[in-house]
């Protein structure tokens, strides 16, 4: 069951030098109980895509055109009034980015909760409270963390305290923004884990967003691959990981460290991301593309390989798609 679809989205950034396209025309769906991850580099547009979609893209930004359909509502015509009282918290949250900061220090984390539920859940405070050691224990964590300041709690308790707030009013969506980021690789192996038994017990959709290939091999289901501000490859993760069909995807995984076998230099992507303020004509990925032709000039179709599959690049036109041993 399709619970997001979002179509043709446009979200740009008007400085006074000219609109950054930071999320130029992505489409993709999501299903119920289904772990979307999104990957790409920093600056790639998956922080505002993530935005978008709770209607908080910070100004001089703004929604330029296309629709997010939630449950069948369309976010993008909803008021801030409306986002606030249906859509944000109940139905989608957001573990930020740098969670372990955005715990206000001088409330308790009993307290930050609280106001989720007071305000945004119109509980009483003794309901309230009763609903915070609960979610505290669906956390992992002992309820006496309620009454603890942030200072008090390690980077995982604070992790988790986080992740207990955005469950806090049973949202369909959680969008988790570089939810282990700064972590150590121990307790980065608890929060992924702890978030995979909440997606299967509460059967919650979620939208993983990262550079770090390795949480999106261990969390999702599909992967959508951003470059410069679109989706250049979708897929189930499978697919992305062990038949990349996109040049970028594919230096993607090249760059990525391996344990095993036969030791070799790591591979890196030469050059930088473009300005998405003057973008390349045509394939934005062309000034880094080992494999790049004069066609790369237009704008590469999207070419459906199958099911659920898709890729934005001229290679599956001119031969058939990328010949490389992945
Ligand atoms: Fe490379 Fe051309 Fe494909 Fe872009 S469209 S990724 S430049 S081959």
């Amino acid at each position: 069951m399709v619970l997001l679809e979002v179509e043709n989205l446009k979200t740009y950034y008007y400085t006074l030098r000219g609109p950054v396209r930071a999320v130029d025309n992505v489409s993709f769906e999501l299903e119920k109980g289904r772990v979307l991850g999104i990957a790409g580099e920093s600056g790639c547009g998956k922080s505002t895509l993530a935005w978008s979609i709770l209607g908080l893209v910070p100004p001089p930004g703004r929604i330029v055109s296309g629709s997010i359909v939630l449950d069948g509502i369309d976010i993008v015509k909803l008021s801030e009034d409306e986002l606030r009282s249906k859509i944000r918290w109940k139905k989608v949250s957001m573990i930020f980015q740098g969670a372990m900061n955005s715990l206000n220090p001088v409330y308790t984390a009993g307290a930050q909760i609280e106001e989720v539920l007071i305000y945004h859940g119109r509980m009483s405070k003794a309901d309230a409270r009763r609903r915070v050691y609960e979610l505290l224990e669906s956390v992992g964590l002992d309820r006496s963390l309620a009454n603890r300041y942030p200072h008090e709690l390690s980077g995982g308790q604070k992790q988790r305290v986080v992740i207990a707030m955005a469950l806090a009013l049973e949202p369909d969506i959680v969008i988790a923004d570089e939810p282990t980021t700064a972590l150590d690789v121990v307790v980065q192996a608890q929060i992924l884990n702890l978030m995979k038994k909440l997606q299967r017990e509460k059967g919650i959709s979620i939208i993983l967003i990262t550079h770090d290939l390795s949480v999106i091999a261990e969390m999702a289901d599909e992967v959508a691959i951003m470059y410069a501000g679109k989706i250049v490859e979708y897929g189930s993760s499978e697919q992305i990981f062990y038949k990349p069909r996109h040049p970028y995807t594919h230096l993607l995984m090249k760059a990525v460290p391996k344990l095993k076998g036969v030791k070799e230099s790591l591979i890196y992507i030469p050059g930088q991301p473009p300005d998405l303020m003057n973008p390349p004509k045509g394939c934005r990925f062309k000034p880094r593309c080992p494999w790049a032709m004069d066609i790369c000039d237009k704008d590469p179709e999207e070419f459906n390989l199958e099911e659920g599959r898709r890729v934005a690049c001229w290679l599956e036109k001119t031969s058939g798609g990328l010949k490389v041993k992945s």
